[in-house]
C-alpha cells in the first residue's frame, strides 16, 4: 500500500521530503507510466508519493535577478501561452504528447525524468538555463547541464523539489535577432516520444558567426550539447564557415554514437542529425547574402 500526501503548502511538501522522502507527483504523466500495474490494481510505487500539483505557488512564471523563472508545477499549456517565454522552449513544449496531456505535464517532470528524448532539454540546454531545487535547508541553483547525470538521472537529492527553471533573460532578449532551428523527427505528429530533436541557435555580426548553440536529443544517453564543435565555429567568417563545418563535421560523425531502439535505428539517427546541422550552418552561411 502507497503512502499518499497532499499537501497544502510548499514548506508542508518539504517537511514531507525530508521526513518521508516523498516522492513528487506533478502531472504523473511519466511516473504513473513507469509504475503502472495490472489492470485496476494501484501503481507500484516504491515508497510514499505526494502530490505537487495543487501547489500554487509553484505555479507561475515571474522575472527574478536577470532570469525568467517557471515554477515546478505550472502546467506546460499554461508555459507555452505565456508570451514572455523564449520561441525555442514554446516550440518544443507545443511537440510533447498531445494538448490534453500537456494540461497536466509538467516542465520540471519533464527534466527529472531525464529521458534522452525529453523536448524540453535541447532548448533549455541552449539557453544555459538552470534550476532552482529547494529544501529545508534552503536553496540551491543547478544548470541543466550539470543537473541531468545519466538517462534517468539527475542531481535531485532525496530531500529537495524543483522550485523553478530558469532561463536567462539575456539570452531571450537577443534570441529574436538570430537563427532558430528547432525539429523534433517522430512517427506521428502526437503522442510519440522522438526519434531525435534539435535545437540550434546562430547570432551573426558583421560577416562572422557571433554566436553558435547547438543541442541533440535522443542521439545520445543524455540530451547533448555540441560545445567543441560551437567552440570551433565561433567567430568564423560567413564565407568560410562551409569549408569549417566540413571539418568540425567529421569530429561529429566521429563522436556521435545513437543507439538503435524501438523508436529508430542509430543509422537513421545519426544520418538525420548530420542532415540537419548541414542545413542550419547553410542557413546561417546564407544569411551573409542580402
Ligand atoms: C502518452 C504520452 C506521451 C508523451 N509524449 C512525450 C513527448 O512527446 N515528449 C516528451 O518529452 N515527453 C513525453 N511524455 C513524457 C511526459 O509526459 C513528460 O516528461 C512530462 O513533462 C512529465 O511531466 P509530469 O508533470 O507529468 O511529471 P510526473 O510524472 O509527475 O513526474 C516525473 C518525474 O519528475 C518528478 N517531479 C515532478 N515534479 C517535481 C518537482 N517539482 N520537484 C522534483 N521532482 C519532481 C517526479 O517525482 C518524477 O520522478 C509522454 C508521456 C505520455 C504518457
Amino acid at each position: 500500500m502507497v503512502d499518499f500526501y497532499y499537501p497544502e503548502s510548499v514548506d508542508e511538501a518539504l517537511v514531507l521530503r525530508a521526513e518521508h522522502h516523498a516522492i513528487p507527483l506533478a502531472g504523473g504523466t511519466d511516473l504513473m507510466v513507469r509504475y503502472e500495474n495490472w489492470s485496476s490494481l494501484p501503481a507500484n510505487i516504491p515508497g510514499s508519493v505526494m502530490s505537487v500539483q495543487q501547489l500554487k505557488d509553484l505555479h507561475y512564471i515571474r522575472e527574478e535577478e536577470g532570469y525568467l523563472c517557471i515554477g515546478g508545477a505550472l502546467p506546460l499549456n499554461s508555459v507555452i501561452e505565456d508570451e514572455r517565454i523564449p520561441r525555442c522552449l514554446a516550440l518544443a513544449l507545443d511537440e510533447i504528447a498531445a494538448p490534453s496531456l500537456r494540461n497536466l505535464a509538467t516542465l520540471a517532470g519533464n527534466i527529472q525524468n531525464a529521458s534522452p528524448a525529453a523536448d524540453s532539454i535541447p532548448p533549455l540546454l541552449i539557453m544555459d538555463a538552470e534550476v532552482n531545487l529547494i529544501s529545508q535547508n534552503g536553496s540551491r541553483i543547478v544548470s541543466i547541464r550539470d543537473f541531468i547525470t545519466g538517462p534517468g538521472k539527475t542531481d535531485l537529492k532525496d530531500n529537495e523539489l524543483i522550485e523553478s527553471v530558469r532561463i536567462p533573460l539575456d539570452f531571450i532578449k537577443k534570441e529574436k535577432q538570430g537563427i532558430l532551428s528547432y525539429r523534433k523527427v517522430g512517427t506521428r505528429k502526437a503522442n510519440a516520444l522522438s526519434k531525435l530533436s534539435v535545437c540550434f541557435w546562430a547570432e551573426c555580426e558583421d560577416g562572422r558567426l557571433k554566436d553558435i548553440r547547438m543541442a541533440l536529443g535522443a542521439v545520445a544517453a543524455t540530451v547533448v550539447r555540441l560545445k567543441d564543435a560551437e567552440d570551433k565555429l565561433k567567430g568564423v567568417s560567413l564565407d568560410e564557415l562551409g569549408s569549417v563545418w566540413k571539418d568540425v563535421r567529421l569530429e561529429f560523425e566521429k563522436a556521435v554514437r545513437p543507439i538503435d531502439d524501438q523508436r529508430s535505428t542509430a543509422f537513421y539517427r545519426k544520418r538525420t542529425a548530420l542532415k540537419l546541422l548541414d542545413a542550419f550552418i547553410q542557413q546561417a552561411s546564407d544569411s551573409s547574402v542580402s
